[in-house]
């Protein structure tokens, strides 16, 4: 892919793609373009000699490392089809980049992946090309000055600057100036008018609330479905696209028996649970506890969910669980230390079928294994550990407990995830479906007479929610749902009840209601 320093140098015109051969990045540019009274025209007419004009050296003073590191990372976000969670914070480490200046990267740099749809319609209208013919770094710098002008507490002249600076170290002083000339124009008005300019030519209305939250229409559909489906009703709908596109807070889970409020200075208690603790600043990676594995970054709601998987009532032993689908370990680490809890004896078996993923929970269960001797962890596929621990787990044959937080879209963990809703696709449904119900089956197949099964997701659709415990259990004798939002309010400090009621028998969690990923849980008795 062409990077747009070049493609300045070489003549092709500013920010201009070389080929169609590229990955677009940009909505095609759908006719918006002509509200517009000024369109800036970029440096079209410059010679290349003028475009190419800077030195490097001139060049790299340009850049402040907060915006470069943003801008590095939405380039491998597109270029390596990386995660931003996992290429941002190692990045600002090493290259030193500390305290407001990593935050101010962060927030770049995540916001501007999460509002690329609405960012690409605000260029579009004042754009003298369509956007699928600018060379995608220099769409990248646009986005990144459109956040700071129109969700960052940047003033206007310091977020065109720093752009222009970032553009000229970047992509070459000709786009430079293009990139100039289009902020300029975003500046001219609110974000409340662009958004009504954004939405006024869409007649169909979740289209035009696709684009202004930003999601995909597929998804703003399948959300509406799914709060349809529970006692949150589609009324709630804005607010819980909002709550996507807002950084959650920082939540840590103190393992119990494993480690203390000490562990944790200046965090205040989580809501829903009694090992939940909300860090108002900081970087919990430097936190010792989280280190080394007695402590861990964890979403409150999977910490529920935990909870309530090992409380659920079940008749006879308790000692004998399974956690199906382990990796990377957050929930196996906190289920296990709550066995230990109750049966510093008991067995846990953490399976996970990605090698790399399995050592991820040897990583997150490394101090559990103090408190916790029975802990095993298995690399295997989670289909196969019904037939093969059937008759030697539990004395009665089968697991007493059984998690199984199964592989889903993820549609619960969208502010978690900035690039994922753009990376998700509807048949990512079809292919998922199949696996969650033999997972499913496979942890029942698992679990003894009596025992209990908790299904997981971090996705709220119904179709990988309770559509898949209801296809199953078509087919599954003694069977028995239990009421998952009565069991959660009993291990939760916070009743599930009042403003945040909702039916049983499923828990369903969402972020603009409990400030909690979107997580499902069926609790189901053998
Ligand atoms: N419970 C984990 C935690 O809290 O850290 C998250 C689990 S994640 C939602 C689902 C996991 O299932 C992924 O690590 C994926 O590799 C794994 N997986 C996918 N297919 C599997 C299979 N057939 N058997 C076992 N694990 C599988």
């Amino acid at each position: 892919m062409s990077q747009g320093k070049s493609s300045a140098g070489e003549g092709s015109g500013p920010g201009e793609r070389r080929s169609s051969g590229g990955r677009g990045h940009g909505r095609p540019n759908s006719g918006r373009r002509g509200s517009s009274p000024n369109r800036p025209d970029g440096d079209r007419d410059r010679s290349p000699r003028q475009r190419t004009a800077q030195r490097p050296a001139e060049r790299a003073r340009d850049a402040d490392p907060a915006r470069r590191a943003a801008f590095d990372t939405l380039r491998t976000v597109a270029d390596s089809d990386a995660y931003a969670n996992l290429t941002l914070p190692p990045m600002l480490r090493q290259r030193g980049v500390r305290g407001r200046d990593a935050a101010f990267a962060t927030e770049l740099a995540y916001g501007t992946l999460r509002y690329r749809d609405r960012y690409d319609a605000v260029i579009a209208t004042v754009s003298s090309r369509p956007l699928a013919q600018l060379d995608p770094p220099v769409l990248d710098v646009l986005r990144l000055g459109a956040h700071q002008v129109l969700a960052m507490r940047v003033p206007d002249h310091a977020a065109v600057s720093a752009t222009v600076g970032l553009a000229r170290s970047t992509v070459g002083a000709g786009a430079a100036q293009f990139v100039n000339a289009i902020l300029r124009q975003v500046t001219q008005r609110p974000l409340e008018e662009w958004l009504e300019i954004i939405g006024s030519e869409i007649t169909d209305e979740t289209e035009r609330l696709a684009l202004t939250s930003s999601h995909p229409a597929w998804i703003v559909r399948a959300l509406r479905h799914a709060l349809t489906e529970t006692s949150q009703g589609a009324e709630d709908l804005p607010a819980l696209l909002e709550a996507d596109n807002t950084a959650p807070a920082v939540t840590v889970v103190l393992r119990p028996g494993l480690s203390t409020d000490e562990d944790v200075p200046d965090a205040a208690p989580g809501q829903w649970t009694r090992t939940a603790r909300l860090l108002a600043h900081g970087d919990p990676a430097a936190l010792d506890a989280v280190r080394n594995s007695r402590a861990g970054v964890q979403d409150e709601g999977s910490q529920l969910v935990t909870l309530a998987a090992a409380a659920a009532p079940l008749d006879g032993s308790d000692s004998s669980w399974l956690d199906l689908c382990a990796g990377p370990g957050g929930k196996a680490a906190l289920f296990g230390a709550l066995l230990a809890e109750r049966a510093p004896g008991g067995r846990l078996l953490a399976n996970e079928i990605s090698a790399h993923r399995a050592r991820l929970v040897e990583q997150s269960t490394a101090a559990l294994r103090e408190v916790l001797p029975g802990l095993e962890v298995r690399t295997g596929d989670g289909r196969e550990v019904g037939p093969e621990h059937a008759g030697r787990a539990g004395p009665a044959g089968g697991f007493d407990r059984v998690l199984v937080d199964v592989p889903c879209t993820g549609l619960g963990a969208l502010r978690r995830r900035p690039e994922a809703r753009w990376r998700r696709t509807p048949t990512d449904l079809a292919t998922l479906g199949p696996l969650q119900r033999e997972l499913l089956t496979a942890a029942l197949a698992a679990t003894r007479p009596g025992g209990v099964v908790a299904y997981v997701t971090c996705s709220p659709h119904v179709a990988e929610t309770r559509m898949v415990v209801e296809d199953v259990l078509k087919r599954t004798e003694h069977a028995q749902v239990l009421d998952a939002v009565e069991v959660a309010s009993q291990v939760s400090p916070t009743p599930l009840t009042g403003q945040y009621h909702q039916d049983g028998p499923y828990l369903q969690l969402w972020p603009h209601r409990h400030g909690t990923d979107a997580m499902f849980l069926a609790l189901i008795r053998r």
